[in-house]
């Protein structure tokens, strides 16, 4: 190893951000390079976009950045797109110019997932996910350019089609995006669009099996499907996208309707450049990790989050792993970064032991289903409980205040419900002024204008 070992850190999100926080304190300046390499400036703190997404949290405050929060590490703004571990290189194509190769002496794998999609006929020209900020923003301002659409219109068939909103996945991402949306929909619609009735909305979560919320018990699971459908949202179960084609959804129990939304919430998988290294794999795409989160016959090799086969070993059942989750990512990056600095100095690394202690979600402002340590929790308990929670949880005293202050601002002035529009198409009108100085007239729009300003489309 190198005098000053250079540590890689591949992405930047929770697994990431926390391994590198904790070995830039530990390590004194100079005993190692931490680099962190992430395509993105920032980590998202994922289980607060539901709330950017209904407008209770300003989206900049859900990220925090990297070079602001990690001054001793080396932060590369790029894309790891393959590396050799067998020759301690990775591949770095950053955010312009040529790609690079990057020497290292120990490696932390976080670069976390993606969304797991189906082949799908529509899917991938008129879906989105929700799992990035960018996302997020564009959802929030799609639902309240979509009220504005179906506000401004004597078109029955366009107001209809503007006011159905379609989503795919009824995991803890899903519901929760799905409930926050129309609840600010709900809001903004009571306010402000005298027009429109809230009865003239229709929202759709469409779930393959035969239950939403896997991580809490069916009682609540069942109890959170009661709540929606009280609230007129409707909630198909044993159900499956079929197709969507021009906004006409296709559902598996044959029903179908148009719709201008439809937003992928169902599942994830491991990171898929995970291909381009040569560390080993499970069946399902993961590394798989010792208990330690060395990476198997990698003893330089660390791994943890989305992405890791970790063994948990609070189960019996042999094989069990932990599952992919917040309360894991930070838990894993803590114990694997102490593991780092323990065998740089020299000791033995200790196993990860966590007991999964639950789950909170929020379903709107004032509404919640938690379920934590055994306790159940709905309702008003169940929201002050998430809100409390990711708060304390949420990286940095900075983050911490702006989001409070943001639930404050909104709780006195009422919550911010005006859609952004030029957002989405910002060179729009710049474009349009452009090419009418040049041709001293107006060009019609093109098929992209269209349908950027009608149904959604993935970006
Ligand atoms: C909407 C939503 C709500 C959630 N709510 C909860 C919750 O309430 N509770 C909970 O426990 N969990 C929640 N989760 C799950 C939780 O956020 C994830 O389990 C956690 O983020 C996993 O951490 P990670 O470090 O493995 O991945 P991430 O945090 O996703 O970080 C991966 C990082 O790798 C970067 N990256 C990607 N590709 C590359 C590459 N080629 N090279 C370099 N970097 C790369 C990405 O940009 C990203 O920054 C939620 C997730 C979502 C999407």
């Amino acid at each position: 190893m190198a005098q000053r070992p250079v540590v890689l850190v591949v992405g930047g999100g929770y697994v990431g951000l926390y391994t590198a926080l904790r070995l830039q304190k530990k390590l004194s300046r100079g005993r190692a390079e931490i680099v962190v390499v992430d395509p993105q400036p920032h980590m998202t703190y994922q289980p607060f976009l539901p709330e950017a997404a209904a407008g209770s949290v300003e989206p900049r405050h859900v990220v925090v950045p990297l070079r602001r929060t990690l001054p001793r590490c080396r932060v590369v703004t790029g894309a790891v797109t393959g590396l050799s571990h067998a020759e301690k290189r990775a591949r770095i194509a950053p955010l312009e110019g040529e790609p690079y190769e990057l020497r290292y002496d120990v490696l932390v794998m976080a670069a976390g997932s993606v969304a797991r999609t189906l082949p799908i006929p529509g899917l991938a020209e008129h879906g989105i996910g929700f799992k990035n900020v960018g996302e997020a923003i564009y959802l929030r301002n799609h639902v309240l350019a979509r009220l504005d659409a179906a506000s401004s219109t004597d078109d029955p068939e366009v107001r209809r089609r503007a006011l159905t909103f379609t989503f795919v996945g009824g995991g803890y991402a899903g519901v929760e995006a799905f409930a926050e949306l129309e609840d600010m929909a709900r809001y903004a619609i009571t306010h402000y669009y005298p027009r429109l009735s809230t009865a003239d909305m229709r929202w759709v979560l469409v779930e393959a099996m035969g239950r939403i919320l896997p991580e809490v018990d069916l009682d609540m699971a069942a109890w959170t499907v009661k709540q929606l459908t009280a609230r007129g949202m409707d909630v198909r179960l044993n159900t499956r996208l079929e197709s969507v084609t021009d906004c006409h959804v296709r559902l598996s129990d044959g029903d179908e309707f148009n719709s201008d939304t439809l937003v992928w919430t169902a599942g994830t998988k491991p990171n898929p450049m995970l291909k381009e290294t040569d560390l080993p794999v499970d069946e399902r795409g993961r590394v798989v990790c010792e208990p330690t989160l060395q990476v198997r016959g990698l003893p330089d090799a660390w791994s943890a989050g989305d992405l890791a086969a970790v063994p948990d070993l609070t189960k019996e059942s042999p094989g069990a792993t932990t599952a992919p989750n917040a309360q894991h990512a930070v838990r894993q990056a803590k114990r694997l970064a102490d593991n780092i600095v323990a065998v740089l100095e020299g000791h033995e690394p200790e196993p990860y032991r966590h007991s999964y202690a639950g789950s909170v979600a929020s379903l709107g402002l004032h509404k919640g289903v938690a379920q934590v340590y055994g306790v159940k929790l709905k309702g008003w308990p169940a929201w002050f409980m998430h809100r409390t929670y990711h708060v304390s949880r949420v990286p940095t005293f900075n983050r911490k205040a702006r989001v409070v202050a943001d639930w404050t601002l909104a709780a006195v002035f009422r919550r911010e419900v005006i859609s952004l529009g030029q957002l989405q198409d910002p060179r729009r009108e710049f474009v349009e002024a452009a090419n009418t100085g040049r041709t001293g007239s107006l060009p019609p729009p093109s098929a992209e204008d269209k349908a950027q300003s009608g149904s959604l489309r993935a970006s």
